[in-house]
């Protein structure tokens, strides 16, 4: 089984393996540890990661990027509005409200949508693996912001399923970097806590969490963030500088030319880097537009002016998380930085004046999330052996149940009625029992009960519950299972209709016991993972006949126990039965893929990727038909010389000289199968010649050998 840990940035990925001596991050074709997150669409095949990074320039309309700002988000998103804005390629809504990229593939126009680009950037991870651990790769665990909606991290599982990979779990970035900090520290306080803050500024947010260590353990206090806080912004404010700058001085409009635009953003990335490590910078660009060549300059001190309303940002996240996790300032013991953008040294002050320490960076910062992910697959994978070491992970947004009451109300047909089943910073995972008193098929909706820190709907899903079977007793009780699993999503799991009924049954002793087993044997899924809890919440329905509502932490409700029928018994004695019914659940999450279309979509990506190999396997035969002939030429007047006659080499060299012109002409552009042919036919001639060369060099070895032996 594979074990590996995928970290998709919004610029660069990474993929990290565990061996048994430890976690490696992995080189691309490249030999580059960073693989771009692009897929360039091209007229015969796709190019993805490196490949895709060095078509894009040449081909920045069909060139995606970005993808992880994209998934999971509604058109009218104002971020996603935003965000859109800036990205060369186009993208416009689809019928069902969510963005659809548009691109130039194999001639022709087509749509592809968010998540589908990104099973092509996984496909691509995927296969980085696999070459590298020369094995299939299918268990692994990515990384994702903390701020992912259930709808992004839903669509991040579909983008995994297209490209074939089963995550064991999504885990939080920061989190990954808090498991990869921990687990090799042997110092760790046996009973006091060694609080950590995180804090990640990638490229297009900022993210942060503090997370308190003890001897094999890690618990996170608190997680906060700016979705839209990162290097780019800074990238961005550069640009409109230099824009505003160049028009006024060249008198040219960058924005009215997609290929000018990628590259005065790629230089004004540029000069942001080298101003993090020099006082000022210089900007040149040959022929950026109308075929002038453009020449600028900044101070770090005019770069830090005009960015001042971004580095304003950097401090609430900060704020709020120390509020969240209850701790003051100097409760923290350490503060850690990560995420590229966090070199920026007006940055680093901020960081330092806050929490009066200096930030450390011991962390790789590029690669500490794909370490932590590899790291989390190998605890959950029963590959490896993993020093003990437990990940109390908690959840950002509250959700709750919301749903309508059964007293018929004139105008809605009943009063809304509203229950939190998971307050903020519930642990992950978890299952709760919520016991409702209902008749007959009712619906609930899962929802965010603060949508403040959100971009996103309220409602999350809607899950229908019924038909019920005919009931035998009037106040029946409908368990229904919540939970909120590894990955962070929250589903209706089942719902059990519980009816009491005094029966006189009998009952041995021995089943009695077996039964309280059943009870508390009773546990979440996702075991595998600390932290797993289950509780009970009642529900108060508009009648007003349940319980009273609220929590009750792991309490069983009475009567509860199966029932148990079969009985070859001993003791006789009378008891409360209650009959367990399992109802249906029928689900509905606003947004999601259909479980038809992802099938479509890994089909499609199965025949994308198909094409993409054909199209490698061409390029091969070509050059190996390119090698031949100029291997051939050199070895005719070479070492070949003395085996074939001066008619025979004529001949050759004159096919050689053909073949090599057809390469650049004609048969620039053909299919593999005439490559095949091509290369066959020229070994029809050579064959023999390089035979009679073997064979007397060799017969050269054995005679050189005997003289030896002599
Ligand atoms: P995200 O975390 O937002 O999904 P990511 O993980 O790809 O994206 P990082 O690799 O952590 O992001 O950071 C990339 C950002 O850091 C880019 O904006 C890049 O320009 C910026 N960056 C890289 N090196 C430096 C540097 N020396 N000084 C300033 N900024 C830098
Ligand atoms: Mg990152």
């Amino acid at each position: 089984m594979s074990v590996v840990g995928f970290d998709f940035g919004n610029e660069s990925c990474i993929v990290a393996v565990a061996r048994q001596r430890g976690i490696d991050v992995v080189l691309n074709d490249e030999s580059k540890r960073e693989t771009p997150a692009i897929v360039c669409f091209g007229e015969k095949q796709r190019f993805i990661g490196t490949a895709g990074a060095a078509s894009s320039m040449m081909n920045p309309k069909n060139s995606i990027s970005q993808i992880k700002r994209l998934i999971g988000r509604q058109f009218s998103d104002p971020e996603l509005q935003r965000d859109i804005k800036s990205l060369p390629f186009n993208v416009t809504e689809g019928p069902d409200g969510y963005p659809l990229i548009h691109a130039r593939y194999l001639g022709e126009m087509r749509t592809f949508t968010p998540t589908q680009v990104l099973g092509m950037v996984f496909s691509n991870l995927k296969s980085i693996a696999e070459q590298n651990l020369k094995a299939a790769v299918v268990d692994c665990c990515i990384g994702i912001p903390v701020y992912f909606t259930e709808l992004q991290r839903r669509a991040v599982l579909d983008a995994a399923t297209i490209a074939g990979l089963h995550p064991l779990r999504l885990i939080h970035e920061t989190t990954a970097t808090a498991l990869a900090y921990g687990i090799y520290k042997t110092d760790l306080p046996e009973n006091d806590q060694l609080n950590v803050a995180f804090v990640d500024i990638g490229h297009a947010s900022m993210q942060v969490c503090i997370a308190g260590f003890k001897k094999g353990q890690l618990k996170i206090l608190a997680h906060s963030f700016h979705r839209s806080l990162g290097g780019r912004d800074f990238d961005e404010v550069l640009f409109h500088h230099f824009s505003a700058k160049f028009k006024e001085e060249y008198k040219i409009d960058v924005s009215q030319n997609a290929r000018a635009c990628l590259r005065l953003r790629a230089a004004c990335e540029k000069l942001k880097k080298v101003l993090s490590a020099n006082p000022e910078a210089p900007l040149n660009i040959e022929c950026l537009m109308d075929e002038k060549d453009v020449r600028g300059f900044i101070k770090r001190e005019e770069f830090e002016q005009i960015s001042a309303p971004i580095l304003q940002c950097v401090k609430a996240p900060l704020e709020k998380a120390l509020a969240d996790a209850g701790l003051a300032v100097g409760d923290v013991h350490m503060v850690e930085v990560i995420g590229s953008a966090s070199r920026i040294p007006s940055i680093l002050k901020i960081l330092t004046e806050f929490f009066g320490k200096e930030p450390r960076r011991t962390m790789n910062a590029s690669e500490c999330v794909g370490r932590g992910c590899a790291l989390q697959c190998a605890i959950l994978s029963p590959t490896f052996k993993v020093r003990e070491f437990q990940v109390n992970e908690s959840f950002p947004f509250p959700i709750s149940l919301s749903w309508k009451g059964s007293v018929p109300d004139a105008q809605n047909g009943g009063a809304e009625q509203e229950q939190l089943v998971f307050p903020k910073g519930n642990p992950i995972p978890s299952v709760k029992a919520v016991t409702f008193h209902k008749t007959s098929t009712f619906s609930v909706d899962v929802q965010y009960s603060d949508v403040s820190d959100l971009q996103a709907p309220a409602k999350i899903s809607t899950y229908t519950i019924g038909p019920f079977p005919t009931l035998r007793s009037e106040k029946p009780k409908l368990k229904v299972k919540v939970r909120l699993n590894l990955h962070g999503i929250v589903s209706v799991d089942s719902a059990t209709l519980l009816e009491e009924e005094e029966v006189e049954v009998l009952v041995s002793k021995e089943l009695a016991k077996e039964d309280a087993k059943m009870e508390t044997d009773e546990k979440p899924n996702d075991t595998s993972a600390p932290g797993a809890n289950e509780t009970d919440v009642n529900m108060q329905d508009a009648k007003g006949t349940a319980e009273a509502a609220g929590v009750e932490n792991g309490v069983p409700q009475s009567g509860d126990k199966p029932v148990q029928m079969e009985t070859d018994t001993k003791v006789e004695a009378p008891k409360k039965k209650v009959k367990k019914t399992n109802v249906p659940v029928a689900e509905l999450v606003y947004g999601a893929m259909l479980s038809g279309d992802l099938q479509k979509a890994v089909e499609k990506e199965f025949e994308m990727a198909l094409q993409d190999r054909v199209m490698e396997e061409t390029k091969d035969k070509k050059n190996a038909v390119e090698a031949y002939v100029y291997d051939m030429r050199n070895k005719l007047c070479d070492k070949y010389h003395d085996f074939v006659t001066a008619s025979d080499k004529e001949e050759l060299m004159a096919k050689l000289q053909e073949t090599e012109d057809w390469l650049y002409e004609d048969g620039e552009d053909e299919t593999k199968g005439v490559y095949i042919a091509k290369l066959e036919e020229l070994k029809k001639q050579g064959d023999p010649i390089e035979e009679r060369y073997k064979e007397y060099s060799e017969r050269g070895t054995i005679i050189d050998q005997l003289a030896y032996c002599i």
